[in-house]
């Protein structure tokens, strides 16, 4: 299997290279040059399969045996998921007679991205050994090497962090706001005393964070001699990494609902999304030929450029945005610590469910990228050439206007395999209350409770057979705001009983490591990094 670029060119790249090059020089993302269709036996095959050998089964799909031999896959992948506290890593929980929520949050920072990351991590440090031996056996000097760079608000920084902590080769340096990152998020990424693990403390923004990463990855010396990575949502990986719990669900739906051999499981998936990897995962399962009797759901926050698309298609920034690249952090926006809708700098709103504070969704030129395709004549000799000149004229409408609107058969395309909804921070308050108090109780985090809300909203145009799962993507301890501001009223609610977790509470105890960074100067940061690497 090999990998090309969104925006087209004729590189074609091994599944190596497209790991370690994230994103393309051309600007585009990389996608295989096919979608493996699922082996006929699959779900007589596949069905008691563990989560590992799921893995093993859709990631052999993706990655040619001469780059990896299915047992370095499986050893990664066991490694990968032993740390998660579940021994289903991704279980299912049935919260209604129609409705399931997919706990993705049991890996060790409880976010949906510990899934992807964990393996990235180890995907890294096993190529980057493999091509250091490969050069110890030329007695060349054994240099390769990553340096990862990144902002965060808080909500993903630990879950690179946990993804990289202790590897060999590797350096991860997190820049974060001085004390403007929840406490319980700032112990998480801290209290990693790994060597190679470094928290940067920036007095200023997160904006500030941003820019000074934007500033140092621009930095063509710096960059080269570091070899500055990225572990952002566009990673081949990652995406890849995320497919395999659609499958996971799936078969544990069809245990759930006890149904026999010949009958079909009639499910929908509903994901809380941001820029757009995780629902991709789900396109990229059904369009290997996992069964999916309704569209899938991409529930947003009031960041709602994609319900934006599906109404009109349109996909348009907000109105007089200053164009704002995506800069090789982990998410785009500052969190919201009071609560009103602020909007930053960028025209990104802040909500409760700031991991989809997003401006524009970095995935979706991916899906994109299908589209194209699809509307490009089969008569048409370079198809998919065509497809990335057509991907590439939209990417640079969007960086100039800030807005691009798709034919009306693009569009039509797009709303057979997806529907969306937007959902309001009081819509999100009240899903948290309703589950708490409902049967069974059940605490969800806001990102969640997106995602269940717009559930409820798109089960009007579904079919009575069908069933839906919600895609839980964090634990509610890590966003105490949102949960607190939801159940502070309700009779005998504790957030210290009915939310925290025991392995939360000793962690604001732990020791920390972390380095202060006493004005928003890229230059301060560069010196650390020279000190430390
Ligand atoms: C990152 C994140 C999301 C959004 O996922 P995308 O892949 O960016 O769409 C949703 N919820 C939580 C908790 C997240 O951390």
């Amino acid at each position: 299997m090999k990998y090309f670029s969104t925006r087209g060119g004729s590189q074609e790249l091994s599944f190596e290279e497209t790991v370690l090059t994230g994103l393309a020089p051309n600007g585009g993302l990389y996608i295989p040059t096919s979608i493996p269709q699922l082996p006929s036996n699959w779900k007589s095959e596949w069905k008691d399969y563990s989560f590992v050998d799921l893995s093993v089964a859709v990631l052999s799909l993706y990655i040619s045996r001469d780059e990896m031999s299915e047992a370095e896959l499986r050893d990664l992948v066991t490694k990968s998921y032993a740390g998660f506290r579940h021994p289903e890593v991704a279980p299912l929980t049935k919260l209604g007679e129609k409705k399931y929520v997919l706990e993705l949050w049991h890996g060790p920072t409880w976010a949906f991205k510990d899934v992807a990351l964990q393996f990235l991590g180890n995907l890294f440090e096993f190529f980057l050994k493999r091509r250091n031996g490969l050069k110890v056996e030329r007695s060349e000097p054994a240099n390769e090497k990553l340096t990862v760079v990144g902002a965060t608000s808080g909500d993903t920084g630990s879950a690179a962090i946990y993804g990289l902590r202790g590897k060999t080769n590797i350096s991860i340096f997190i820049l974060h706001p001085k004390g403007r990152v929840s406490p319980i998020q700032e112990a998480q990424m801290t209290t990693v005393t790994d060597a190679n693990v470094h928290n940067l403390a920036v007095k200023g923004t997160f904006d500030d964070c941003q820019d000074i990463v934007k500033t140092l990855f621009g930095d063509n010396k710096f960059n080269a001699k570091h070899r500055l990575g990225a572990v952002n949502s566009i990673n081949w990986a990652r995406i890849l990494a995320q497919t395999v719990y659609y499958f996971s669900a799936y078969f544990h739906a069809r245990r759930s609902l006890g149904l026999s051999e010949n009958e079909e499981a009639q499910l929908q998936f509903v994901v809380p999304t941001g820029n757009f990897g995780d629902i991709l995962a789900g396109y990229y399962a059904k369009k290997m030929g996992l069964p999916m009797a309704a569209k899938l759901g991409v529930a947003t926050n009031a960041n709602d450029i994609l319900a934006r698309f599906w109404r009109t298609g349109r996909y348009e920034k907000v109105d007089s945005a200053p164009a704002a690249e995506s800069a090789p952090s982990m998410e785009p926006a500052a969190g919201s610590s009071d609560g009103k809708q602020a909007t930053d700098s960028s025209g990104v709103k802040e909500t409760l469910s700031p991991a989809m504070d997003i401006l524009v969704s970095s995935n979706f030129e991916r899906l994109l990228w299908y589209l194209a395709y699809e509307n490009v004549p089969e008569s048409e000799s370079d198809r998919r050439g065509k497809a990335g000149e057509i991907v590439n004229g939209w990417m640079l409408k969007m960086k100039n206007d800030g807005c691009v609107e798709v034919p009306t058969a693009v569009l039509e395309a797009a709303r057979r395999d997806f529907c969306a909804e937007r959902v309001s921070d009081e819509e999100t308050l009240e899903t948290i209350r309703s589950h708490f108090t409902g049967a069974p109780s059940y605490v969800v985090d806001p990102h969640t409770a997106v995602g269940l809300h717009a559930a409820s909203k798109m089960a009007q145009h579904n079919a009575p057979s069908v069933t839906q799962v919600v895609l839980s993507t964090a634990h509610p301890a890590k966003f105490s705001e949102a949960v607190s501001k939801a159940l502070q009223s309700v009779p005998d609610f504790s957030f210290d009983r009915d939310v925290m977790p025991g392995e939360f509470k000793g962690l604001l105890q732990k020791e920390r490591r972390v380095v202060d960074v006493e004005k928003a100067d890229p230059e301060l940061v560069k010196d650390v990094i020279e000190n430390r690497v």
